[in-house]
């Protein structure tokens, strides 16, 4: 998608309802950030109600609240476990089906791609379009393109917001990825006291800018206003990941005692994976009818904490947590940059928030690189 745009306009805060109904005009089903069970989630947005205007999210290593205030900013609140992920990596999807009328008998096999929908994504953090972006290079651009993954994410739009406000998790100016969204969106929107400013990313944005209308943005103090606002996020995130020498780091350091320590702590729970917007791992399995009638063939998101994703043949090569902690960490700061060509991590602090045990992987590179804690 272009990254280019042609002009930034302004919408008043009490006009966003204009830009969920033109979304809706243009055919998409509209998904935003919605409070739900304590935590924010990805649901339908119809009415700008369903936003979570004046809540807050105070998050720890493996803690996380919600508050709500009188903040009019209806995008106050940063993420939580819920990305956009699984819109094109489904949890659980059938690949396949195989239909048969009884054992010795013909058989049918038929692919199910996903049928075409028109999603929009409302309030997309720029970390999570770092870690789509990590997703498309993996299943799209890769040497065996995914037709599934393909089919979901060509009917996404998305619509970005740039964070004015970070949690103490956050360390996406250390991997370059945030707070303010790069490349990737359709539209950009930065909240500011009485609306925003927006930008569009692509044609499809364009369109939809012009379908709003809104005023120009381009008063030299709103502009300033709002590169206070970005400048003030990165300058007040504290976590920071030193990614000087990193791989070189890790792999002279495979055999550090740090591995045994965390392996202590470690639940090998797999929290850290499912929340993490550029963990890909999956399996397949078939799943046969009882009556021989047929089977369906299943992808769903794996692990590697979890003990059979390591099990070939007979044998399993990380029988304990320590490898697996390792395999996860070293993957993602290291061998990642040689598979792909860059970090397999883009600082959304999703992983230190979820783990229940509060394992912070910016404090076990830190003990590797022997900085006192
Ligand atoms: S490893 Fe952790 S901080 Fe990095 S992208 Fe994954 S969840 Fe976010
Ligand atoms: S690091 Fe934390 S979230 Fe990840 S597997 Fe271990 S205990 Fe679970």
């Amino acid at each position: 998608m272009a990254t280019s745009n042609s002009g930034e306009r302004w919408l008043e805060r009490d006009d966003l309802q204009q830009l969920v109904d033109a979304l809706a005009t243009a055919g998409y089903r509209t998904l935003g950030p919605v409070v739900r069970d304590g935590a924010l989630v990805l649901d339908d947005v119809a009415r700008v109600e369903d936003l979570p205007t004046g809540w807050r999210d105070s998050q720890a290593p493996g803690r996380y609240r919600l508050e709500k205030t009188d903040d009019p900013r209806v995008f106050g609140i940063v993420h939580g476990p819920d990305g956009i992920k699984r819109l094109a990596f489904r949890e659980r999807e059938v690949l396949l089906e195989v239909e048969c009328e009884g054992p010795g008998k013909p058989f049918r096999a038929r692919a199910t791609p996903p049928e075409p929908e028109k999603i929009a994504v409302l309030g997309v953090r720029a970390c999570d379009l770092a870690g789509l972006l990590t997703q498309d290079r993996i299943f799209l651009h890769d040497r065996y393109p995914d037709a599934y993954y393909a089919g979901r994410r060509q009917g996404l739009l998305l619509i970005a917001v740039n964070c004015t406000r970070s949690v103490s998790t956050c360390f996406c100016t250390s991997m370059g990825t945030g707070p303010e969204a790069r490349e990737g969106y359709d539209l950009a929107l930065t909240e500011l006291d009485g609306g925003f400013v927006v930008r569009s990313g692509s044609p499809a944005g364009e369109d939809l800018l012009t379908a709003l209308g809104g005023r120009p943005a381009a008063a030299a103090e709103r502009l300033l206003e709002e590169r206070r606002a970005l400048d003030g996020c990165a300058a007040g995130m504290k976590r920071r990941l030193d990614t000087h020498d990193l791989p070189d780091l890790l792999y002279d350091n495979l055999r550090h005692p740090r591995w045994d320590d965390v392996a202590e702590r470690c639940l090998s729970c797999a929290n850290c994976t499912m929340v993490c917007p550029t963990c890909f791992c999956h399996d397949e399995r078939d799943e046969p009818a009882l009556d021989g009638t047929g089977t369906v063939r299943v992808r769903e998101w794996d692990s590697c904490f979890n003990r059979d994703h390591a099990q070939i043949h007979g044998i399993n090569f990380r029988p304990h947590v320590r490898e697996r902690y390792r395999q996860w960490l070293v993957h993602k700061l290291a061998s990642w940059i040689d598979q792909f060509g860059s970090s397999g991590c883009v600082g959304c602090g999703r992983c230190i928030t979820w783990c229940p045990v509060g394992i912070d992987l910016t404090e076990e590179v830190a003990a590797i690189r022997g900085e006192p804690s």
